[in-house]
């Protein structure tokens, strides 16, 4: 992959904004379970929000690579939480306002965001569906000039910082998937609720919780895009999403493969360092040829997206894959740093638990290997 003197000097500027905004603090956010919120808004000044946002809204109106080179270089930022945060915000909830929203919707959401002030979240998982997007049984009511949201949504990224919530609400109980919409929650609205703050296995900096609607009145001007097609906005925003979670995954690997090289070339074993054992050398050069592999599907992706192309089956493959390469990373690379890698203390640790999500969030491993499949058994 050639890139450009441009995406290459962006690269170089997130990987530095990552390790000198958020490295340093990792630790202390983790164990507190959160970051400030004061972090969106040097991301902004750094021009990181608003990567794919047109101008006119603030944004820099770059396209898909330069959003995957920031998915990838944020993780060496040692901090996969505060990245999916950031993710969720700037590359997932953000563009969808932008891809749905009318001019007043845009206006009133996009330079705010695209600014740090004005944080953005997804909701669409419920306690009793994930995968089955179509099932999901949160309402929209119209009512006059309003509809009344009523329903919970679970394990939602953000959950207690956003200002504004994308909700995937049934507008028509009776229609099945076509009876779903999207509407803009600003979470101060009365009826708006945050639940329970999920402890969880790992991304602990990253704050995901549960929402709740009691008779949440919303005005009308809420809709986002069309109602009734909300169960398609949906998966066809899927393909950024997913392509993001295949973006860091590329990325997750690639920093827990260098600080493995790294930790491999120094520590030493029966007087020699452990990166000088064979076996050790063949186990680097083949997850170095598997992440390359991931990396190339990855920005065939990325290629086919920019080109405006409908690349959703090849989405996820990369997403597959690449998710499941970065558990495998993450155990070797715990692995190759013996009983110091079962430790908090070092980095290695904390990513065997970060990672783990990658093949959950977003769309599931399984789900990946029901699109390819649909593809070829029409
Ligand atoms: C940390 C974290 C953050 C998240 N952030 C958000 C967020 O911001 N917004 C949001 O809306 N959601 C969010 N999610 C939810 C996430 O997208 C879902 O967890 C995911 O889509 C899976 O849904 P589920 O958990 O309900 O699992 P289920 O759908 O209940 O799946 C259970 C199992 O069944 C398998 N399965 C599903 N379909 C099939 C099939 N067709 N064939 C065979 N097996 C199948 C799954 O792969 C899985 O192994 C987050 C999740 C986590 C863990």
């Amino acid at each position: 992959m050639r890139e450009s003197e441009e995406l290459k000097m962006f690269r170089k500027s997130v990987r530095q904004f990552g390790e000198r905004e958020i490295l340093p603090h990792v630790e202390e956010w983790e164990e507190q379970g959160s970051f400030p919120k004061e972090l969106y808004l040097k991301a902004a000044e750094q021009g990181l929000l608003g990567i794919r946002v047109p101008e006119k809204f603030g944004g820099a109106g770059l396209d898909y690579g330069y959003s995957m080179a920031l998915a990838e270089e944020l993780c060496w930022s040692q901090s996969m939480g505060v990245v999916i945060s950031l993710m969720m915000h700037a590359e997932i909830a953000t563009p969808l306002i932008d891809a749905l929203g009318n001019e007043e919707q845009k206006r009133e959401y996009l330079p705010d965001a695209v600014l740090g002030k004005k944080i953005a979240g997804l909701g669409i998982t419920e306690p009793g569906f994930g995968s089955d997007v179509a099932s999901i049984s949160t309402t929209a009511r119209l009512e006059g000039d309003h509809y009344v949201l009523n329903g919970s949504k679970t394990f939602i990224t953000n959950g207690a910082t956003a200002d504004v919530l994308i909700v995937v609400a049934k507008s028509d109980p009776n229609a099945g998937h076509k009876g779903l919409s999207l509407f803009l929650v600003p979470t101060q609205t009365k009826g708006y609720s945050v639940g329970r703050r999920l402890s969880k296995l790992g991304n602990r900096t990253s704050d995901t919780t549960e929402i709740h609607f009691e008779e949440c009145h919303i005005p009308r001007s809420a809709l986002l895009g069309e109602a009734g097609r909300g169960f398609y906005y949906i998966m066809h925003n899927f393909q950024a999403e997913r392509l993001v979670g295949a973006a860091l995954s590329c990325g997750m690997s690639q920093m827990m493969w260098e600080d493995g090289l790294r930790y491999a070339k120094e520590r030493m074993i029966f007087k020699r360092p452990v990166a000088e054992y064979q076996i050790w050398q063949h186990e680097f050069a083949q997850l170095r040829a598997e992440i390359t592999s991931c990396r190339a599907l990855t920005y065939q992706a990325v290629d086919l997206l920019n080109h405006g192309e409908n690349a959703s089956e090849l989405i996820a493959m990369a997403k597959l894959l690449a998710c499941e390469l970065a558990e495998k990373v993450a155990t070797r690379m715990l692995q190759v740093h013996g009983g110091y890698g079962y430790m908090e203390e070092y980095a290695i640790a904390r990513h065997y638990r970060d990672v783990r999500l990658m093949t959950i969030g977003g769309g599931t491993t399984e789900v990946m290997r029901e699109i390819i499949a649909k593809g070829f058994m029409k």
